[in-house]
């Protein structure tokens, strides 16, 4: 897919508006988690540099639109990029409520952060009205959250369109382009043996990712909860454990397509909680030897350390292969965290639902609005 690049674009004295995923957990007015505020500083600093006046957006948590509840304010938000920028600016971010009704007031060398865009109504219903006032705001529209583009809301997809309709320019920004282009390297073009893991607790949710990846995968190692459908579906008694009786031939259809690797497993009063260390140790060759790793749901319930034995020798055996790695999801990033094998993930996507949506092969809304012809 062909799309601008705000990199490859000359953003002099234009007013930029990027939309980012700065929805991150607050706690008495601080931020607790920043790890998405973190990645989309390159962002911001780029805009700067290519001497831009800067107007960011988000949303922040669930408030009911038109109902501005003062825990989900940006504010804090303003405060750490303040912190985090201060270098590069001379004046603090500043966090603008009004924008809607007084414009955002911007220039050169300047951030202003528009307040959480779930306070407005018709944000999430993607209304047209809206969006053309967030494109009235801005000469160029830089999409930059991956994580909420699965969803068409005003500040993606429709104000992309109405930037269009204005013969404005839309493009995307650094974070996004590099979240498409690892996910199109490891599933459009993946390097064989291409190997994935999946695992987590229900089939349900994982059913359509295992399906795609059925397509492209030379093997899938099935872990988790998932395993034991599996199991069950190859005749294996699977004791007390979690597994989904209506989904045996669906299990049984995928492992017509691609080569399931099932592991032996451990269990806690005949509840299988994890995989058992000789297994997971034969798993590892299997990623080892890999080109193309992707991996998506923990393969025990590691959050107990009794049961994260499986999920670290998997976790360790990604980091160290040399193939390319892609992870995704709040559970497996929890996993690398704990295990500390970040550094040899090749990398590492920062929406979850939008990662397994491209996984499943769906279009994602306000991404397919920035492509235009090759
Ligand atoms: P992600 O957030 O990375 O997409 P999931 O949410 O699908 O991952 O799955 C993670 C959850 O699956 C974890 O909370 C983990 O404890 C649970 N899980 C893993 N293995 C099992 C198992 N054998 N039985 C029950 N739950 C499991
Ligand atoms: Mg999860």
């Amino acid at each position: 897919m062909n799309f601008l690049r705000m990199s490859e674009l000359n953003l002099t004295d234009k007013v930029v508006l990027i939309r980012e995923d700065l929805n991150v957990p607050i706690k008495d007015g601080k931020v607790t988690s920043d790890a998405r505020l973190q990645a989309s500083l390159p962002t911001i600093k780029m805009a700067l540099e290519k001497g831009a006046a800067v107007i960011v957006c988000s949303h922040l948590g669930r408030p009911t639109e038109g109902n501005p509840e003062a825990v989900y304010s940006l504010a804090p938000v303003a405060d750490y990029l303040t912190e985090k920028l201060s270098s590069q600016l001379s004046t603090p971010v500043r966090l603008n409520s009004d924008y809607l009704t007084q414009g955002a007031n911007v220039k050169s060398g300047e951030v202003v952060l528009l307040e959480n865009v779930r306070f407005n109504d018709g944000e999430k219903k993607n209304d047209a009205t809206l969006a053309k006032k967030y494109a009235d705001l801005c000469d160029v529209f830089v999409m930059d959250a991956f994580g909420t583009a699965h969803r068409a809301q005003a500040s993606t997809e429709g104000v992309t369109q109405a930037m269009r309709q204005a013969d404005k320019t839309v493009c995307a920004g650094p974070l996004l382009a590099a979240e498409l282009d690892a996910l199109s390297l490891a599933l459009e073009t993946p390097a064989q043996p291409m190997l994935a893991i999946v695992g987590g607790s229900k089939v349900s949710t994982k059913l359509e990712v295992l399906h795609s990846l059925a397509e492209v995968c030379t093997q899938i190692i099935v872990g988790g909860g998932i395993a034991n459908t599996f199991l069950a579906a190859q005749g294996h008694s699977v004791g007390a454990s979690l597994y989904e009786a209506d989904l045996l031939d669906t299990a049984r259809d995928i492992m017509t397509k691609t080569e399931i690797l099932l592991p032996e497993a451990i269990g806690d009063n005949d509840m299988i909680l994890d995989i058992a260390p000789e297994s997971a140790k034969q798993l590892a060759d299997a990623i080892i030897n890999a080109k193309t790793i992707l991996w998506n749901g923990p393969v025990g319930v590691f959050e107990v350390d009794a049961f994260g034995q499986g999920t670290q020798i998997l976790a360790t055996a990604v980091r160290d292969s040399d193939g390319f790695s892609i992870a995704g999801g709040g559970d497996t990033l929890a996993a690398i965290d704990k295990y500390q094998v970040a550094d040899g993930v090749s990398y590492m996507s920062t929406g979850g639902g939008a990662f397994l949506e491209f996984v499943e092969g769906k279009v994602l809304p306000a991404v397919a609005a920035l492509q235009i012809d090759a």
